[in-house]
């Protein structure tokens, strides 16, 4: 990657208002528009694996994807052991780094598949793959980069548990992170989305990264914890749900070194607060960005809109009018904004807590058939103390507040314990200055949206309960992968 004046240069992507660029990838997409992936676990291990799981397209029950055999226990122990013997971390890191922008490439190389993937397997709309895509590039060339600043040892095999939110881009982050810095890596990637983990890791294989440096073991949670309790593993990553956190947390303190670091990503209850000085038209816009994109899967996703009084009638007008123009369907079809929720259970939990307040409803589109779609919805609420924990999905609260009100709206959100985005729209330049000092969160966004945080300039995650730090695609990122920075030595 070329650092141009001291300036990084991002993955170009694909522009998709592009008749040609965009006409060549939809057409090379095609290739793989009913290909069945059949993947099992990747490394050094070479028992037979466990039973095959189908993976089913979400916005398209009769589509199905692939199949991948499950890694089983024996397996895991093999992956353990091989990851403990591995010689990479004498690998020197130039070479470690090297291999990452070589798989950098491959990534790129390999954009129809990949975007392929996560239409049919993650349920991603074009304009999601294509910044997938592009941040999982980031991430392998921008750590490649850091890389060579680092001056301590690395720590050991690491567990790196992702989520099927970004099943290409927070595997690859963590992956590329753990592995540049001189550790073996144990990936798990989430269960809903193991293709495209799958072919992440061959390409990195064809990289030059060995077998036992890199190793992918497919499963459920109970592969989770078999990991996360075993005592060979140094550290682990993971993004994910809070509750789950908790349980890595606990079981990392029964059996692993007290030494061995966690570093986490979970949730949010992500507020937005919009004044009487914001202009309507830009607002809207960035609300339905923030809220609604991906379907409202991102953990950086608005929860909770806080609008000025004088402000609502004309916000939640425009809102809705905007609600209202938004394509829902399957995300293979460029012209739907908006694709499926990832699964039946995820959906129905939803649907849920949507139909336990339905006289909080001020606004709900309708859920088209055939996978598992969610309608996206507005519940109107008196402010974030009404919301009991982080619903995923295309789900937006809206309150209002006075104008001598702003520093209660702002002690209730640093009271939920969350934090991990905020935004605001106003022109008020003072109170830009009073939120972004006095919301505690990891990353603020004024005047725009909250979701998309970009590699190397803009580093991703929160405080409280929705994160340890260090944040991803930040200078803070790798260090924490390595001897030079343990968990009693932070304190
Ligand atoms: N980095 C993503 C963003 O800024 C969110 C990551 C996540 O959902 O885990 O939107």
């Amino acid at each position: 990657p070329a650092a141009i004046f001291g300036r990084r240069r991002n993955s170009e992507g694909l522009d998709l208002s592009d008749p040609v660029a965009f006409g060549a990838m939809e057409t090379a997409r095609k290739g793989f528009a009913t290909h069945r992936w059949r993947a099992a676990s990747l490394g050094a291990m070479d028992a037979s694996g466990d039973s095959m799981i189908v993976v089913a397209n979400p916005a398209d029950n009769s589509d199905t994807v692939g199949e991948v055999r499950q890694a089983n226990g024996a397996q895991v122990q093999q992956a353990i052991a091989a990851a403990s013997g591995s010689r990479w971390s004498e690998v020197p890191v130039a070479e470690r780094a090297a291999m990452l922008r070589r798989a950098a490439d491959l990534y790129e190389a390999n954009a129809a598949e990949f975007f392929a993937l996560l239409a049919r397997e993650a349920g991603k709309s074009w304009a999601d793959a294509v910044a997938e895509l592009r941040e999982a590039v980031d991430f392998l060339r921008y750590y490649a980069d850091e890389a060579q600043k680092l001056k301590a040892p690395a720590r050991g095999p690491f567990a790196c548990i992702s989520p099927w939110n970004f099943p290409l881009a927070i595997f690859t982050g963590q992956v590329s992170a753990a592995l540049v810095a001189g550790n073996p890596v144990l990936a798990k990637p989430a269960p809903q989305t193991p293709l495209i983990a799958w072919r992440a890791v061959q390409l990195m294989h064809e990289a030059g990264v060995p077998a036992d440096a890199v190793q992918l073991l497919p499963g459920g949670p109970e592969l989770g914890t078999q990991l996360t309790s075993n005592p060979a593993i140094a550290g682990v990553a993971f993004t994910g749900s809070l509750p789950t956190a908790r349980r890595i947390e606990q079981a990392m303190a029964q059996h692993l070194s007290p030494h061995a670091p966690l570093i986490a990503e979970t949730g949010g209850l992500n507020a937005m607060v919009v004044d009487t000085t914001a202009l309507t038209e830009q607002a809207v816009r960035d609300i339905i960005a923030s809220a609604f994109q991906s379907a409202g899967q991102r953990c950086s996703a608005l929860r909770i809109l806080y609008v000025q009084e004088e402000a609502y009638e004309r916000t939640m007008e425009m809102l809705k009018g905007a609600m209202n123009e938004l394509a829902l369907g399957d995300p293979w079809n460029l012209a739907n904004d908006i694709g499926p929720i990832i699964d039946a259970t995820a959906r129905d939990k939803i649907n849920a807590y949507v139909a336990a307040r339905q006289d909080r409803i001020v606004h709900q589109l309708v859920a088209p058939d055939g996978g598992t779609f969610v309608a996206p919805t507005v519940l109107e609420v008196a402010g974030i103390e009404e919301m009991p924990e982080e619903i995923f999905g295309p789900v937006l609260h809206v309150a209002r507040f006075n104008g001598d009100e702003l520093e209660k709206v702002i002690s209730a959100i640093n009271n939920s314990g969350y934090g991990l985005t905020f935004g605001m729209h106003t022109r008020i330049s003072s109170r830009v200055k009073r939120l972004a000092h006095a919301v505690h969160v990891g990353n603020i966004y004024v005047n725009r949206n909250q979701i998309g945080a970009v590699v190397g300039s803009q580093p991703f995650g929160g405080e409280g309960l929705s994160g340890t730090g260090p944040k991803a695609g930040g200078p803070h990122y790798l260090p924490r992968f390595t001897q030079g920075s343990s968990s009693l030595q932070q304190g």
